[in-house]
Parts: structure tokens; C-alpha cells; sequence
């Protein structure tokens, strides 16, 4: 049977509930990240297979990866790793009483909270560890008052604790860490943001003059508040962050470049003037795993974040090959 984008379409909001601009809109979007190298036809399978819904019989089709779950979507057929379980409540709302439970789980894209009711709460109350790994099947994604994804349990769901699965999941310690940092995918303009990645490309590296009283960038060796001074130099460290679910160009200043580069200013400066290829002295940073505190400003067309604060990750494989050339040779 010949499929057209039409009927791809029909088949995904039948499925899903989605709505047809909002579908039309991911299959124009995933074409584009494609850089248009697939057809519309070829990008509506794509998105339909993101979304879990199976076009033609026999086909298989991948799993539903938690970043794909957008609101609307319904029947949705999940598997995640339960990094979290909150506590049970009781409501009552005018003559309904019943109980609410919600617990995150997660996968190597992403995490979501799931929310249940009644027996299903219950069952997950007496039986849900944190480290377990579940199946969710016909859940339905919700956002609530905050924006955020939820996936809800509702009738006709149901949950399997621990299935026989041919693919691993990140374990739950692993997932709780990303939980704490905001996802690159969802960064938003303006906000303040806690993120966890992997240095993926150096950009470039900046200078600037400095007053060396009050570290404001001067123009023409005069400072505003100290009027005449000889200037330091300070530099603008820049380069593409990748979590996993996105990637976005990173700048951060000063002391936090100069920390990241293990390096002086100073130093840099004559790196620069001798014309050296910064990227074969500082390509190490590449593959890095850092956070970084900062704000997400919008540069030109795109999303940047202008990091405050960075952290370099704690590598145990690192660590080890210290410690191992420490007792060697003694540092
Ligand atoms: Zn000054």
C-alpha cells in the first residue's frame, strides 16, 4: 500500500489525539533538521516512529523516547527507569475520594514525572522501587500549571514493573544527577539555569581590556570610575555544550575560562599573538564533562547561555589514571 504525508497524518492524530497543525509543524521541523535531505513523506514516518505510532502492519517500530512525549499525545507506551517515587496523597473533590501517587522515571533522554490514581497508586505504593524499571502503557502526556510534561496513568492504563526489556536504561543514580540540571532542549530566554554536559567544540576565545581596580571592560585605557589606568586583559571563552537532548554555544569570562583552560590570561594573550592554534593547546577541553550556572540570552537567531559559574565534572576513569601515575611515578 503507497502512503501519502496525508495518510501518515490521519494515522498519527488517530493514534495520538494530536492535532493536525501541531503534527504538520514537527514534520516540517524534522525535515529541516534533516537539512531537507529526506522526503516529507520519509519525515512523516520519522516523526510518526517518535511518536509510537505504528504505520503499517509487521513494521517495527523504535521506542517511544521520553523526549518525544508531547502534550497531547495519548496511548503512549513508555519504558523508564524509576529514579524517584513521591508520596502517596488522599483528595477528595466534591463527592470523589480517592488517592494520588507520582513518581519520575527516566531514560538516556530524558525525565518525566507519572501520575496515577486509585488502585493503580496503590499497586505502585505497596510494589515501586526507586531503580526499577517499568512499562507504561496507554499513558496519556499532560503539562501542568508550570509547562512541565507529565504522563498520566488514566483508565484503560496500565504499568509493568520490572519487564523483560533487550535494551539497558541508564541506572537511576545516573539519572537523578541530570534531573537536578535543566535540560539544554528545554531552555527558555531569560531564564537562570543549572546544566550538566559535554563540551562538544571550541568557538573561539575573545579579548578584551579590563580596569585592573574594578574589572569593567574598558575602551582606550580610561575607566569610567578610575579615569586613566593601564588595562589587564580578560577573554570571553566560547564553545557548543551537548547534553544529549541539545546542544547550545556556551560563553563564560575571566577566572571561569582561565579555570577551564587551566591557563592564565596572561598566558593566552601570548598564545594569541604568537599565533598559535588555540584549538591544538586547548583541545582537551573537548570531551569534557562540565556545569554551568548561567542565563540564557538570545543572540541573533539563536539561544545562548552566558555562563556565571562552571564546574568541571568529577571524572572517576580520570581520577583513577591519577592515582595510578601517582603511585607509579609519584605525580
Ligand atoms: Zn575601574
Amino acid at each position: 500500500m503507497k502512503l501519502n504525508v496525508g495518510e501518515i497524518i490521519r494515522r498519527i492524530k488517530e493514534a495520538t489525539g494530536l492535532g493536525e497543525e501541531f503534527i504538520k509543524e514537527r514534520i516540517k521541523a524534522k525535515r529541516e533538521e534533516l537539512y531537507g535531505l529526506v522526503s516529507e513523506e520519509g519525515a512523516a514516518l520519522i516523526v510518526a516512529n517518535e511518536l509510537g505510532v505504528k504505520i503499517s502492519r509487521g513494521e517495527e517500530i523504535g521506542r517511544l523516547q521520553i523526549k518525544n512525549l508531547v502534550k497531547g499525545l495519548r496511548n503512549v507506551n513508555v519504558f523508564g527507569r524509576v529514579i524517584r517515587i513521591f508520596g502517596s496523597r488522599e483528595f477528595e473533590k466534591e463527592k470523589l475520594k480517592g488517592k494520588v501517587i507520582s513518581f519520575l522515571i527516566g531514560d538516556e533522554t530524558g525525565v518525566i514525572r507519572v501520575v496515577a490514581w486509585n488502585q493503580l497508586a496503590d499497586l505502585i505504593e505497596k510494589n515501586l522501587k526507586v531503580n526499577d524499571i517499568v512499562e507504561i502503557i496507554r499513558g496519556s502526556v499532560k503539562e501542568d500549571s508550570l509547562g512541565r510534561r507529565e504522563l498520566h496513568l488514566t483508565k484503560g492504563s496500565k504499568l509493568k514493573i520490572n519487564p523483560q526489556i533487550d535494551f539497558k536504561l541508564p541506572e537511576a543514580e545516573k539519572l537523578k544527577q541530570r534531573a537536578e540540571y535543566s535540560l539544554i532542549e528545554r531552555l527558555e530566554e531569560g531564564g537562570e539555569y543549572k546544566v550538566v554536559g559535554t563540551i562538544t567544540k571550541l568557538l573561539g576565545i575573545n579579548f578584551y581590556k579590563i580596569c585592573p581596580y574594578c574589572e569593567r571592560v574598558v575602551k582606550e585605557n580610561s575607566c569610567a570610575l578610575h579615569g586613566q589606568i593601564s588595562p589587564s586583559y580578560s577573554f570571553a571563552l566560547s564553545f557548543i555544550l551537548d547534553d544529549g537532548t541539545g546542544s547550545i554555544r556556551v560563553s563564560i569570562f575571566g577566572e571561569q575560562a582561565e579555570k577551564l583552560l587551566g591557563v592564565g590570561a596572561e598566558q593566552i594573550m601570548a598564545l594569541v599573538k604568537g599565533k598559535e592554534d588555540l584549538l591544538k593547546h586547548f583541545g582537551k577541553i573537548i570531551g569534557k564533562e562540565i556545569i554551568v550556572i548561567g542565563k540564557a540570552e538570545r543572540r541573533r537567531e539563536n539561544l545562548e547561555l552566558r555562563g556565571k559559574k562552571i564546574m568541571v565534572k568529577f571524572s572517576p576513569i580520570l581520577e583513577a589514571f591519577r592515582i595510578v601515575r601517582v603511585l607509579k611515578y609519584g605525580g
